[in-house]
């Protein structure tokens, strides 16, 4: 079985190697001469719209998936005319613009922050009067780990928004001062089956993903199963064949959708050690068409990103329970190089004890 995979950045390399021990080999695309995926898989080099490097993509191919949101939808398209692509075209297509994406939520009863769409400044105006202060102006496409996005606490901060952003179609959204931010990862497999991971609290430093606890603290039945009533809406929906993350708010125990990522996600690296089964490896399941595997936690697990800069692999591995993960990019500011996945105690005092030297053994600026 050969999976082609659009992108070929460490999430494309964590599912080439999901698929090693199955007997699924995989070949990316991606632009960059050595991306982290050629470790692990086949790369053929090429943009996403040139139609040579495509051709030599698609030779062989069972199936297309991708591991990159923002990967042009008409290629996905011209790909789906002769192979199965899953999730399909019209998933992606609704989670690379937020206005379909939080449209989507409000059809499905799904609880989602008020927004109002900008596309001039006189809307950005109306629509900081139905939704108040402070708001969020986001560009509806292409926004990642915080980018594209302008906090208006003040109407006088309107005008720099709106300089800032105002070039393309943007979003205006209610800021919600969150409790927590969590995120639930759903696989669907072709006939519609459905299994979930257990929520998993995230926490961001200056917009990026630092640390994921799985699950969630304080975690309830009751709230998974609030988060996966949503999940399973939003599945349906799309008829969504593959991994899902979505993200949400939680304010006063109650969970707002802000995103979803039609892809295996970054607060789910944890699930390689810590469940039954990986994201990754479901991933490929369920776009296989094979049987879905558990979904289960093995105990509690934090996950830590490791942003910039790597400290010397021996003081990663001091911790002896530590799984270390290296993509092998070249170290940028910023940049995810990495992830340390390490499982936590029951016992709430010990938990923090080992959290902490999880993170003084990361050095201050990684
Ligand atoms: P996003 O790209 O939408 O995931 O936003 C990146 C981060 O900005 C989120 O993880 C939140 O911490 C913050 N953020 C985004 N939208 C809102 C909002 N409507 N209210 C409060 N914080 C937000």
């Amino acid at each position: 079985m050969l999976v082609g995979i659009l992108g070929g950045g460490q999430l494309g390399q964590m599912l080439a190697l999901a698929g090693l021990p199955l007997g699924i080999r995989c070949r990316t695309l991606d632009p960059a001469s050595n991306p982290p995926a050629a470790l692990a898989a086949e790369t053929v080099r090429g943009d996403f719209g040139d139609p040579e490097a495509l051709h030599r993509f698609r030779q062989g191919l069972d199936l297309v998936t991708y591991e990159w949101e923002s990967v042009p939808l008409a290629t996905v398209e011209a790909l789906a005319a002769n192979l199965p692509v899953y999730p399909s075209p019209a998933a992606l297509g609704v989670a690379q613009d937020r206005l379909y994406e939080k449209t989507l939520f409000q059809q499905l009863a799904i609880p989602t922050p008020g927004f109002a769409t900008v596309d001039s400044r006189e809307d950005l105006n109306k629509g900081l009067k139905a939704l108040g202060l402070p708001a969020v102006l986001k560009t509806r496409r292409l926004g990642y780990d915080g980018k594209g996005q302008f906090v208006i606490r003040d109407h006088a901060e309107a005008d720099a928004a709106w300089a800032t952003l105002g070039s393309v179609p943007l979003i205006l959204e209610q800021f919600i001062q969150f409790d927590r931010e969590v995120s639930l990862l759903a696989v669907r497999d072709r006939q519609g089956t459905a299994a979930f991971y257990p929520l998993v609290e995230n926490r961001h430093r200056d917009g990026i993903l630092r640390l994921s606890l799985a699950p969630a603290s304080g975690w309830t039945p009751q709230r998974q199963a609030a988060a996966e009533a949503y999940g399973r809406r939003l599945l349906d929906a799309l008829q969504y064949v593959g991994v899902l993350a979505t993200e949400f708010f939680e304010k006063d125990g109650q969970l707002l959708a802000n995103e979803m990522a039609p892809r295996v996600h970054n607060s789910g690296h944890w699930t390689i050690e810590g469940a039954v089964t990986s994201q990754f490896e479901n991933h490929l399941r369920a776009v296989l068409g094979l049987p879905l595997g558990a979904t289960a936690a093995l105990g509690s697990w934090a996950m830590l990103n490791l942003l910039g800069t790597t400290p010397p692999l021996a003081a990663l591995l001091a911790e002896p329970t530590a799984r270390v993960h290296l993509y092998g990019k070249a170290p940028a500011p910023a940049r995810k190089l990495g992830h340390v996945t390490l499982p936590l105690p029951e016992d709430p005092a010990e938990r923090e004890q080992r959290l902490s030297r999880l993170l003084s053994s990361v050095s201050a600026d990684s």
